[in-house]
C-alpha cells in the first residue's frame, strides 16, 4: 500500500512539474501529463528500433533523402534540440506515418500518393512532429494509466528502468494508436488529431511550403478511400469535413507565416 502512496505523489508531482511549464505550440493549451518527458523519449527509442528492426527501409533513395529533408526543416521551425528526430521512409503499402516520443518518425511509401508533392510530405511531417512537441503520447498513457490504475508502470518509468517491459511497451503501442501492427488498436482522439494538423499546418507554413497544400492532402485522402475502407492513417483520425474546417479556420494564420518564410521551391511539383 505504502508503495503506491508513493507512486502516486510521484506521478501526481511529475504531473504538476509538467503541467505547469508546458504549452502546445501555437493553441497554447496546457499539457495534461504525468510521465516525464525523458522515460517517454527513451521508450520511444526502444520501441523504434523494434518496430524497424526487421521494415524494410528504404537507403540512399531520393525518396528517403527528401523525407530527412523536409523533417529537417520542420524540426528546424519547433526548435526542440533535446528531441532525437530521425525520419525512416518504409517500403510498405500502407498509407501511414507515424511518430514516436521523442522525434522518431516513420513514413510508409503507400502514403507517397496522397501526399503527390514535398508539400504535402511537409503537412504531413508537420502533423506527426505536432503529436510529438504537444505530447500526446504522454497525455494518452495518463489518461489510459487512469483508466487502468497500472501506476506501477508510471514508477518504472520514472525510475527510468534500463529495461523496458513488454506491458510498458504495450502501453506506449496502445497509447499512440499503434496497435494495428502490434495487438491493439486505439485511436488517437479527435481533439489531438485536430491539434497535430494546426502544428502541421503551422509549421509547414514558417518552413516555406505552402499551406493551402494540406487541405489538398486530406481532399486526396478522402478520395483515395473512396467510400469503402479507409486507409490506416485516416481510420484512426476524426471525420474529414472536421478537420478540413479546422484547417480552413487557422489557414489566414498559417497564410502569414508563409508569406514571412523563405520559400522552398518546387514544393508543389506532383512527384509521386
Ligand atoms: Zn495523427
Amino acid at each position: 500500500m505504502r508503495q503506491w502512496v508513493r507512486w502516486g505523489a510521484a506521478a501526481l508531482s511529475a504531473g504538476l512539474v509538467i503541467a505547469a511549464c508546458a504549452k502546445v505550440p501555437y493553441t497554447n493549451r496546457t499539457i495534461g501529463s504525468a510521465v516525464p518527458a525523458t522515460s517517454l523519449f527513451q521508450l520511444g527509442a526502444t520501441t523504434y528500433a523494434e518496430m524497424l528492426s526487421e521494415a524494410p527501409i528504404e537507403r540512399g533513395t531520393e525518396d528517403a533523402r527528401r523525407l530527412a529533408e523536409v523533417g529537417q526543416r520542420i524540426a528546424a521551425v519547433v526548435d526542440r534540440p533535446n528531441y532525437a528526430w530521425e525520419f525512416t521512409l518504409v517500403r510498405d503499402e500502407t498509407v501511414n506515418a507515424w511518430c514516436l516520443p521523442g522525434g522518431y518518425i516513420a513514413f510508409y511509401t503507400g502514403i507517397l500518393p496522397a501526399l503527390q508533392n514535398e508539400a504535402g510530405m511537409a503537412f504531413v511531417m508537420g502533423h506527426e512532429v505536432g503529436h510529438a512537441v504537444a505530447n500526446h503520447s504522454g497525455e494518452r498513457m495518463t489518461a489510459q494509466l487512469g483508466v487502468t490504475g497500472s501506476l506501477a508502470v508510471v514508477d518504472a518509468l520514472v525510475s527510468q528502468s534500463a529495461k523496458v517491459n513488454a506491458q510498458q511497451r504495450a502501453l506506449l503501442v496502445g497509447a499512440l494508436g499503434l496497435g494495428a501492427e502490434l495487438g491493439a488498436l486505439l485511436p488517437f482522439s479527435r481533439a489531438h488529431e485536430k491539434e497535430a494538423d494546426v502544428i502541421g499546418m503551422m509549421t509547414m507554413a514558417e518552413a516555406g511550403y505552402a499551406p493551402k497544400q494540406a487541405l489538398t492532402v486530406w481532399a486526396r485522402m478522402q478520395a483515395m478511400s473512396g467510400g469503402s475502407a479507409p486507409p490506416a492513417f485516416l481510420s484512426t483520425h476524426p471525420s474529414h469535413q472536421a478537420r478540413i474546417d479546422n484547417l480552413e479556420e487557422w489557414l489566414p494564420q498559417a497564410r502569414k507565416r508563409y508569406q514571412r518564410a523563405p520559400q522552398v521551391e518546387g514544393a508543389a511539383t506532383a512527384l509521386w
